[in-house]
């Protein structure tokens, strides 16, 4: 049987789930939160690290600054295209201005940086406004 390692996107909570039945709802073992989080999820420095390194399902991170244009204009259109994924892939979002660890530690420059992780591994990035199109089809890619 399937099993596999899911971040709580409420409580930060590592779950290891079984895969029996897609429809079945699954919920955090710590929180009880659904685990089928749809939206993107805002992380700081401590829970990023988490749900990188712990997630079996693929990552993607969001380095954007509240203050920065294109990453503003680009919030709604990731919001947006997380709606779709689930359980298939996990769509973060970080504001660099004041988690700086995480960013730095990744050499973000630019902003917005979206970086794909799998496994804990950095398998692509892409540095400027994507739009719901592009990052839905990235992130089709990943699974
Ligand atoms: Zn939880």
């Amino acid at each position: 049987m399937q099993t596999l390692k899911i971040v709580c996107s409420q409580c930060c909570g590592v779950n290891t789930i079984q895969i029996t039945n897609p429809q079945e709802l699954i919920s955090c073992s710590q929180c009880k939160a659904d685990l089928d989080e749809p939206f993107a999820v805002e992380v700081s420095d401590e829970t990023c690290k988490t749900h990188i390194l712990e997630n079996d399902i693929p990552v993607l991170v969001d380095f954007f600054s509240s203050t920065c244009g294109p990453c503003m204009a680009m919030y709604e259109d990731y919001e947006d295209a997380a709606l779709a994924f689930g359980l298939s892939v996990r769509f973060l979002k970080i504001n660099a201005d004041i988690h700086q660890e995480i960013a730095k530690e990744y050499g973000v420059g630019a902003l917005p940086t979206i970086i794909a992780f799998k496994e804990g591994e950095e398998v692509n990035r892409v540095s400027g406004q994507l739009s719901r199109v592009e990052l839905t089809l990235w992130a089709e890619g990943l699974i």
